[in-house]
């Protein structure tokens, strides 16, 4: 995520910070610091950091449960309004998505049963105020603010915890995309009601409320996306009409062909088969630096990805993006076949919504 800084690994995954949320450390201990001195700023900035601390054992949760069933956790992001644990696909289980889901909110309620076990009953579990002014207010208000955790996270508001226990339970019944769709627009009432109450009561409130509807609605449209792709083979959906290089080739005479085509990446054929792609990106950025006379075999992608023209287009797609790919070329029986790229299915797609008269984006 940009603007966000890596502070280390937790479990082998990766854990980042996101600069706004020193912004709102500031922030806090100045106002604190302006109205009640010193030492209830730093009381207040600890707080705020035991209170984020919850909140990244709440993700480390998420992302040891989605380990275990195979969907390995790229990164733990905190942000001032929580975190965030970016998987590379989660699962479409319904049962380990409701797994994977529930486990954040339990882990803030044994948090919140350990701090009350530790300091026994008579400790006062209490609403966080602007700044705990003793050691047994600040465990009694992060107990509180642990339970309220749990609860906010358990509202049914996807893509928050209980709004994926929701779509998780609706795709037991439904498909997964109609299952997915029914959640998100519940979840965005839900935001959209954040926002309006937020407004008048507490923007903090508000601005979660904005976040959790634009976050609905990109994962509605990706679950969407993705079960289109699942749909087609590579095979149909790549070019076969396309311009190849040989890598003895200049790069002048790549950019002849890019710049009087519309084909924007070109698979680079040695005697004993592709050897690279050149990219646009690669053909724009080596004209400077390497001059019109460089041989295509010097700037084209050596790491280029091959997929089978079985494959599903869901899988490229994933190739594609994971490995920040802009074509990957089709191979069959060890020759070459086509060339994918995101501009193809896009294009691709166009084509087949248009001949159905149907929205893609439905
Ligand atoms: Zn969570």
């Amino acid at each position: 995520m940009k603007w966000s800084i890596s502070v280390g690994r937790l479990f082998g995954i990766q854990l980042r910070i996101h600069l706004t949320f020193f912004l709102l450390l500031a922030f806090i201990f100045a106002s604190v610091f302006a109205q009640h001195g010193l030492n209830a700023a730093i009381m207040s900035a600890l707080f705020i950091c035991a209170i984020f601390a919850c909140v990244i054992i709440h993700e480390v949760g998420h992302s040891l449960i989605a380990r275990r069933f195979g969907k390995e956790p790229k990164s733990i992001t905190l942000l001032p309004i929580g975190g965030m644990v970016e998987v590379e696909e989660m699962p479409r289980k319904p049962a380990q998505e409701i797994a994977i889901a529930l486990v954040g909110p339990f882990i803030n309620l044994v948090i919140a049963g350990i701090l009350y076990l530790l300091t026994g009953p008579d400790v006062k579990v209490g609403l966080p105020t602007l700044y705990p002014d003793s050691g047994a207010a600040f465990i009694g208000q992060l107990i509180g603010i642990n339970i309220m955790l749990a609860a906010f996270n358990l509202l049914p508001a996807f893509p928050m915890d209980g709004g994926r226990v929701l779509r998780g339970l609706l795709a037991m019944k439904l498909n997964y995309v109609r299952a997915t769709k029914l959640a998100a627009g519940f979840g965005q009432t839900i935001a959209a009601f954040f926002v309006f109450f937020g407004l008048f009561n507490n923007w903090w409130l508000a601005i979660i409320g904005i976040f959790l509807y634009l976050g609905a609605g990109a994962e509605s449209r990706q679950v969407v996306l993705q079960s289109l792709l699942a749909e087609v083979g590579a095979g149909e959906a790549m070019t076969t009409e396309y311009i190849s290089l040989r890598p003895g080739d200049s790069l002048a005479a790549a950019i002849e062909h890019f710049h009087h085509g519309c084909q924007q990446d070109f698979p680079v054929i040695g005697d004993s088969g592709v050897v690279g792609i050149l990219t646009r990106d690669r053909i724009l950025a080596s004209i400077h630096t390497k001059g019109l006379d460089a041989r295509v075999d010097e700037v084209m992608d050596k790491n280029f990805a091959v997929v089978e023209a079985n494959m599903g287009l869901d899988q490229v797609y994933r190739i594609l993006r994971s490995g920040n790919k802009t074509a990957v070329v089709v191979m069959d029986g060890g020759r070459l076949k086509g060339i994918i790229s995101m501009d193809g299915i896009s294009r691709y797609f166009m084509v087949k919504a248009a001949l159905k008269g149907t929205d893609v984006a439905g």
